[in-house]
């Protein structure tokens, strides 16, 4: 573990208690902002993954090191996105945004101020006393964003976001979380780990892409993404988009025949048909 490391699985292993294997020999290392795409069929253990990031769940074996000391239970500066909004359907969009400093306890104006300032940053300055009801699925994705960033967490995880809405709307939202981790002339705001089944949204918006192999899930691939800190829609048409989304497209091909199928020469044997 560096000294820049914000968190690392070392050898980590989740077995349930149903004793289904969903993890082995998972090694991930995250350098203090940097952000990860996680690709993998669907089982392969992304949300396990993730679970163990934020605390919320232990490994059955290895280790989990925040700050390069054992991590133990949820840890507080890491916030969560899910693929539902999750908005109060009573409260408007500012109390919604609110919620996580209300719940740490902070006094009513520095409250609003900063749940304004965050929804200023999604893009939804205006709706402030908006109901949920009012927004669209991509504003109300915003507000969701805006609520997991109004903490000013470490890390943000962010479990297959976008993957109901449609493509327009998904494209503009990868570039509204791109500029959010990373501002124009700024540095990066947090570190980033986000769970996609798209090739193209994992490649557009990472540093790093990591593959897992079907179950029991552990990394059979990375790939770094060579792409300028400030991205837009010009970079998906760049040579760089192209050939890491040709190169994670054949790994996820390989993740989906399992972890003991992974190997140079089954690689060889998959292109040959
Ligand atoms: P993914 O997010 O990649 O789809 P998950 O991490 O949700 O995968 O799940 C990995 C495997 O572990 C799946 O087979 C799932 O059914 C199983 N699983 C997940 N959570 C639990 C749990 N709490 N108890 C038992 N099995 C679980
Ligand atoms: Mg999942």
């Amino acid at each position: 573990m560096k000294a820049s490391d914000l968190i690392e699985l070392k050898a980590v292993e989740r077995r349930y208690e149903t004793g289904l294997l969903a993890l082995q020999g998972v090694n991930l290392r995250l350098a203090r902002g940097e952000f990860v795409s996680l690709l993998g069929p669907s089982g392969c253990g992304k949300s396990s993954v993730l679970r163990l990031l934020a605390g919320l769940d232990q490994p059955s074996a290895g280790a989990v090191l925040r700050e390069g000391a054992p991590a133990k239970g949820p840890v507080r500066d890491t916030s969560f996105v899910f693929q539902e909004p999750t908005l109060m359907p009573w409260a408007d969009v500012l109390s919604n945004v609110e919620l996580p400093l209300r719940l740490a306890n902070m006094a009513a104006e520095p409250r609003a101020q900063a749940a304004q300032a965050a929804l200023a940053r999604v893009g939804l300055g205006d709706f402030a006393r908006a109901m949920p009801r009012e927004l669209s699925g991509g504003m109300k994705m915003r507000a969701s964003i805006a609520r997991a960033l109004v903490t000013q967490p470490a890390l943000l995880l962010l479990d297959e976001p976008f993957a109901a809405l449609d493509e327009i709307t998904r494209f503009a939202l990868n570039q509204a979380l791109r500029a959010l981790w990373c501002p124009a002339g700024g540095q990066p705001a947090f570190t980033g780990v986000f769970v996609t089944h798209s090739v193209y949204e994992a490649v557009f918006l990472s540093q790093r892409v990591l593959v897992m192999s079907a179950r029991p899930g552990r990394i059979i691939e990375e790939v770094l993404i060579d792409g300028p800190l400030q991205r837009d829609a010009s970079f998906r048409e760049s040579p760089v988009f192209a050939a890491a989304c040709a190169r994670l497209s054949a790994a996820l091909v390989r993740a989906a025949e399992g972890p003991d199928s992974a190997g140079p020469d089954h690689h060889r044997e998959a292109q040959l048909g």
